[in-house]
This record gives C-alpha cells, sequence and structure tokens, in this order.
C-alpha cells in the first residue's frame, strides 16, 4: 500500500507558517490585505468565496470584498480593479471566476496589477513563470509542488507526466516541474495510447476532470500520484481522476480527493499574498 500524501495537514502545517509570517508583518505596520471581487451570484462561487474570505481571517489577513451585481458592466468592474491596483492597503487582487458572459474574461485579468495578481494568471506572470523567474504562480499547480516537497519527491531527472493541458493546472504545472528539472510530458485529449505515456511516469499528475478515467495498472510500481481532479458522482460523492483504490496498490504515495490537492489551492492563495504583502514592507 503506498503512502498518503495528506493534503490537509500539509495545508494546516504551511497555514500555521502564513499566520506567524503575518503577525511579524503587522509588527512592522504591514497588514496583508486580499481583495476578492465576485461578480453575480454563482452558488459555487459564493462558497470559494466565503471559504477565501475565511480562510483570510483565520491567517489574521485583511480580506477585502467586493460582492457586485450580475448586471454590473465590464468598465464597472474595471474602475474597481484600477481602484484596488492603486489602494496601498491591498497586496492581492483575485476576481473569482468565471464572470458573466457579457466581461471579457481576459480583459479583466489583464487590468490586474502584475504585483498583485495573486492568482498568477495574468500573461505577464505566466511568461515569468515560463521564463524561469515566476513573481506569482497559479494556486493549485504551486500547491502541488508544494506537496511533492514537503513529501520528500525529488523531481530532477524524473519522468513527470501531466495529464491536461488547462492554464491554470496542466501547463504551470509542467512548467514548475521543468523548472524543477524534470522530464515533463503533457498529455490531453488528443494524446495516443495515454496508458502508455503514465506508465512510463516516476510522478503522475492527473488534471483531467474525468471521474476515474486513470486506471490502477497504468501506474508504474514505486510512482508518486497526484490528483488535481475534483469530480461529483452521484449526489455527495467526490472522486478525483485517478482510480484512487487500484493505484494506491502500485504508487509508492497518492494524494486522495477529497483532502488532496483541494485544501492546498486556498492556503497558496495566502501564501501568495503574503509574499505580496513582504514585497510592499521591504520598499
Ligand atoms: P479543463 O477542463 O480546463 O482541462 C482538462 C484537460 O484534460 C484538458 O487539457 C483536456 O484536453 C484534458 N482531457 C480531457 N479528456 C481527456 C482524455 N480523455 N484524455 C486525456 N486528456 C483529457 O480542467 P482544469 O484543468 O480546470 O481542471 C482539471 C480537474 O482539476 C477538474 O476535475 C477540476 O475540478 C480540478 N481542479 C481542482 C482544483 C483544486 O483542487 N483546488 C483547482 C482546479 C481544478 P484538451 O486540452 O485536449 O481538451
Amino acid at each position: 500500500m503506498s503512502k498518503i500524501i495528506d493534503g490537509k495537514a500539509i495545508a494546516a502545517d504551511i497555514r500555521k507558517q502564513i499566520a506567524a509570517e503575518v503577525q511579524v508583518l503587522k509588527a512592522e505596520n504591514v497588514t496583508p490585505g486580499l481583495a476578492v471581487v465576485l461578480v453575480g451570484d454563482d452558488p459555487a462561487s459564493r462558497v470559494y468565496v466565503s471559504m477565501k474570505e475565511k480562510a483570510c481571517e483565520q491567517a489574521g489577513i485583511f480580506s477585502d470584498e467586493h460582492k457586485l451585481p450580475a448586471e454590473t458592466s465590464e468598465a464597472q468592474l474595471l474602475a474597481l480593479i484600477d481602484e484596488l491596483n492603486r489602494d496601498r492597503r491591498i497586496d492581492g487582487i483575485l476576481v473569482q471566476l468565471p464572470l458573466p458572459g457579457h466581461i471579457d474574461e481576459s480583459k479583466v485579468l489583464e487590468a490586474i496589477s502584475p504585483e498583485k495578481d495573486v492568482d498568477g494568471f495574468h500573461p505577464y506572470n505566466v511568461g515569468r513563470l515560463a521564463t524561469g523567474n515566476p513573481l506569482f504562480q497559479p494556486c493549485t499547480p504551486y500547491g502541488v509542488m508544494k506537496m511533492l516537497e514537503h513529501s520528500g519527491v525529488e523531481l530532477a531527472g524524473k519522468e513527470v507526466v501531466v495529464v491536461g493541458r488547462s492554464n491554470i493546472v496542466g501547463k504551470p504545472v509542467a512548467l514548475m516541474c521543468l523548472a524543477k528539472h524534470a522530464t515533463v510530458t503533457i498529455c490531453h485529449s488528443r494524446t495516443r495510447d495515454l496508458a502508455d505515456q503514465v506508465r512510463r511516469a516516476d510522478v503522475v499528475v492527473a488534471a483531467v476532470g474525468r471521474p476515474e478515467m486513470i486506471k490502477g495498472d497504468w501506474i508504474k510500481p514505486g510512482a508518486v500520484v497526484i490528483d488535481v481532479g475534483v469530480n461529483r458522482v452521484g449526489e455527495k460523492k467526490l472522486v478525483g481522476d485517478v482510480d484512487f483504490a487500484a493505484a494506491s496498490e502500485r504508487a509508492s504515495a497518492i494524494t486522495p480527493v477529497p483532502g488532496g490537492v483541494g485544501p492546498m489551492t486556498i492556503t497558496m492563495l495566502l501564501y501568495n499574498t503574503v509574499e505580496s504583502a513582504k514585497r510592499r514592507a521591504a520598499k
């Protein structure tokens, strides 16, 4: 049986460190501040936003909430972002996605100052990550890297297979593994013989969004498996992209779903906000 990589425990450890760093910053009269902008009333987005607010509160971070009606115009949203870019109390700006259809998402993300882009989605920050000199790294893939680090997984020279090529998970996690000197393969819906690709992997990162599509017998004995997928099956059950029961018979270490990558995302948002506040304090 493999070791379970416990995302809840790793996230709790990092949050403790974050809370301690916030106290140090406050003693220097710098309170880290995160602005969270929600447009409309998508129920899932509301839940995420309230989780983020609560996490800020617990860490001692100032949370500046902006809940705007669904009919907010693009110009109004851009004006708010402009205001937040100039607000010295704010170290990070997060616009909860998806935005209503009449608002151009990329225009909004590009309006956020790259120095406050704690989600790491601004093309400037994507470019910095791609060129090996990151400023802010996107939270979910950054969380994956922290989990690997905490679990003592050395990536240099290893074969990493990432399944999924989205801008928010697959591509950035591949770049981050490359920066750690892994040999990286990115698979997607047009990949021929996915099973064969996964079989080569010392580390598998699954970010597909298809319940248990990665089978246990695809996992090389001793491989490390990181399952980013969150899929609802039936009324209440959540499963990952990997067949956990079968894969854990072969992997040396594996993340569960839930309780794996999930708790890391908000933790890394807090982490990025505090990093940003430290840069402000150093100025
Ligand atoms: P996307 O839907 O944006 O991307 C999915 C990727 O999987 C695409 O690149 C797609 O390929 C690829 N794919 C789809 N079907 C197959 C297939 N049959 N074989 C190989 N590749 C395939 O998803 P996200 O990256 O946003 O999210 C992935 C998963 O991670 C989801 O379950 C999501 O809920 C979860 N997630 C969890 C987070 C957390 O834990 N905090 C945060 C973000 C996401 P193609 O590009 O060719 O279409």
